[in-house]
């Protein structure tokens, strides 16, 4: 299978140079030249798959020209090692918690499966691949812990000094072997741009392999898609119609819902769940996408201003707004909305919500106040004890601290603190 960028279906590229680009050479994001649905059987089925042969299954077409049948099954195998349950929270209401991974956030999924592929393509390669990330947070924890050990592969993480949690810096920071965390002075929007740089600076890119391990990336967004085929299985005998309600930032997993969708998977309807960083729920309702600098909100990790992923949800339905209108609804909730909501459902029923998770919930109320008949499932993206003090603030109460997480916290933060690009040029290139 070839992707083609978005920007010229001319430009295209196997899975695996579209791995270790990252982005294509116009700029624009990989897309794959044919979504196949899979046999309807698959489906009747599913409740006798295992989670593994379900996400066999689901990604091959996607990527078997580039990865062996044995291999693909080992990186699955590697990627995919727990749970991803769908909890009932209220009648027809459930959530799926994607926070069981090694770092407790869902980006462990994508993370993982890229690192394998990047690990598989450069094995005999001269030259190492440097995987350069920016993040607010969770991404660079995923990634670090994703990536860690794989040979042939560097990664340099850029994030914001004293702007991410103690878990997240600790994540990212105690690693060590091949992962080094740049400690900037400055902002998320800083780290970002000094990457966007680097990636232009043939003074860099003459010399070394650069790619990017945010969600733009094919082998990060795609595996993302095996979660709503999990759901599924898990809520089919409900027998009836079910709704997502995705908690919503750069757009990169709800998309891969929408792929799962087109491979076949029955789902009534989408629901995207965003705080108040709003630009697509005013797309949906204006029809006119205008991206705006991002606003800080409790549910950070979707304090994204211009989603990246967004284009390929408008290429899936050919930009025929009418179209994406029938399967996506977007609504927005402010920071106090998300809070009543935790403390609403927290004193009902006992369940702790993340302020992420919360945003989901909210989304999925509002599309079922039309649609009181379907069953509804929103995803969980992170344990609440990663983002600790909005849950202490709003509940009043400590969720304790999980061992993978504790056994980071003991751990000696190593960080190389730099202020301006050339510092980044200089670590890169020595
Ligand atoms: C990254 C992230 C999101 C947003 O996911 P996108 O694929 O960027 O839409 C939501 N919740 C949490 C906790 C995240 O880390």
């Amino acid at each position: 299978m070839k992707f083609y960028s978005l920007n010229s279906q001319n430009i295209q590229a196997s899975f695996k140079d579209a791995v270790i680009a990252g982005i294509a050479p116009d700029k624009g994001l990989y897309f794959p030249e044919r979504i196949d649905a899979l046999p309807p059987a698959f489906f009747d089925e599913i409740e006798s798959l295992s989670d593994h042969e379900i996400a066999f299954r689901a990604i091959h077409q996607f990527v078997n020209e580039d990865i062996p049948d044995d291999v693909l099954k080992k990186i699955i195998a590697d990627t995919l090692d727990f749970e991803f349950p769908v909890v009932e929270i209220e009648d027809n209401v459930a959530t799926l918690e994607l926070f069981h991974g090694p770092t407790m956030a869902f980006k462990d999924v994508g993370a993982r499966f890229m690192a394998n592929c990047l690990g598989y393509f450069s094995k005999g390669e001269k030259q190492d691949v440097t995987v350069l990330v920016a993040t607010s947070g969770d991404t660079g924890g995923a990634v670090a812990n994703g990536f860690l050990g794989v040979d042939g592969v560097k990664v340099v993480i850029l994030y914001p000094s004293g702007k991410v949690s103690d878990i997240q810096e600790k994540q990212l920071t105690t690693l060590g072997q091949n992962i080094e965390a740049m400690e900037v002075h400055g902002t998320f929007d800083d780290c970002q741009r000094m990457v966007k740089t680097a990636f232009l600076d043939s003074g860099i890119t003459d010399h070394k392999k650069l790619t990017s391990a945010n969600s733009i990336n094919v082998a990060r967004w795609l595996p993302q898609l095996f979660y709503f085929l999990f759901a599924y299985k898990q809520a089919k005998s409900k027998g009836r119609e079910i709704v997502f309600s995705v908690p919503s930032g750069n757009f990169g997993n709800i998309c891969a819902g929408m792929v799962a969708q087109k491979l076949g998977m029955p789902v009534q309807h989408f629901v995207a769940s965003t705080n108040m960083n709003d630009v697509v729920p005013q797309f949906m309702e204006k029809g006119t996408y205008e991206p705006v600098p991002s606003v800080a909100t409790i549910s950070n990790a979707m304090d994204v201003g211009d989603p990246s992923n967004f284009v390929r949800i408008r290429h899936l339905y050919k930009d025929d707004l009418d179209t994406l209108r029938e399967n996506l609804s977007s609504y927005s909730f402010t920071d106090e909305m998300t809070r009543k909501a935790m403390k609403e459902i927290h004193i009902k029923t006992g369940y702790v919500m993340d302020p992420h998770g919360a945003v989901g919930y909210l989304g999925l109320k509002e599309y079922q106040k039309q649609h009181p008949d379907t069953f509804g499932i929103f995803l969980e993206t992170a344990h609440p004890v990663k983002f600790l003090d909005v849950v202490e603030e709003t509940l009043g109460l400590s969720p304790a601290i999980p061992p993978q997480i504790q056994k980071v916290m003991d751990r000696e933060k190593k960080s190389h603190i730099i202020s301006s690009y050339e510092d980044l040029k200089d670590f890169l290139l020595a």
